[in-house]
């Protein structure tokens, strides 16, 4: 059983459930815009979307809103009526008025890990989206630093680490996404636990073996187990 490391979170979707929400408002978008045919090259239309306006607008609602809209756009060839962005709006609601669904066994191991180690926070995404998320979810007493970073990247393990002056031997990477928590994290000299979610966004997928990871777990309460 490992003490005093450093112990680094991942947000959505390792604490709390955040893509099943954008998956039920495209399950809801796809239902109005397209027929069964039709339904999953409506999908990738989006998926091709959203991933071009991740690069110049970041990610979370925001971005979301503007690709469903253009994808509206898309298929319709013109500007979405009034009616048609009230709807997208509707669709919507549920990711921006919304109470923070924690994932089982997170408040309970969060608690019992702050007791030998120190918890940080490191979520990507819309500084003012992710606020108001950490503040909902009633954990954010539990971490020493809470980081919202608009990219997870190489360099933003590097300078976290730098930043704190940690070592990156006892630092530990922990989360659902191969892209933005695992695979940079090693590369940065961080330790990492990978803990897959079935819902991780499309967008986050990338070559990844499960056993580059230090660890795998199947569930957030198997973190006692080591730490
Ligand atoms: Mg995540």
């Amino acid at each position: 059983m490992l003490k005093g490391q450093t112990l680094v979170f991942d947000a959505d979707d390792t604490l709390w459930e955040n893509n099943v929400l954008f998956e039920r408002v495209i399950e809801g978008f796809l239902d109005w815009v397209s027929g069964p045919e039709d339904r999953t090259r409506t999908r990738v239309l989006l998926d091709e979307i959203e991933a071009r306006n991740a690069v110049t607008l970041g990610y979370g609602a925001g971005m979301f809103r503007q690709s469903l809209r253009e994808c509206l756009e898309a298929l319709n060839g013109r500007t979405p009526t009034n009616a048609e962005n009230a709807r997208v709006e509707d669709l919507l609601t549920p990711l921006t008025n919304r109470r923070i669904e924690l994932i089982e066994g997170v408040e309970e191991t969060l608690l019992a890990l702050s007791a030998d180690h120190e918890l940080l926070l490191l979520t990507k995404g819309n500084l003012e989206e992710q606020r108001r998320k950490v503040d909902a979810s009633r954990i954010a007493h539990h971490f020493r630093g809470i980081h919202i970073v608009p990219e997870k990247n190489v360099d933003t393990y590097r300078q976290l680490s730098a930043g704190l002056g940690l070592e990156a031997e006892r630092m530990w990477m922990i989360g659902n996404s191969p892209k933005s928590d695992i695979l940079p994290a090693l590369r940065a000299g961080l330790k990492t636990v990978y803990i897959p979610h079935e819902h991780t966004w499309v967008l986050e997928h990338d070559e990844f073996r499960p056993e580059e990871a230090t660890l795998v777990l199947r569930t957030f309460a198997e973190l006692l187990d080591h730490f």
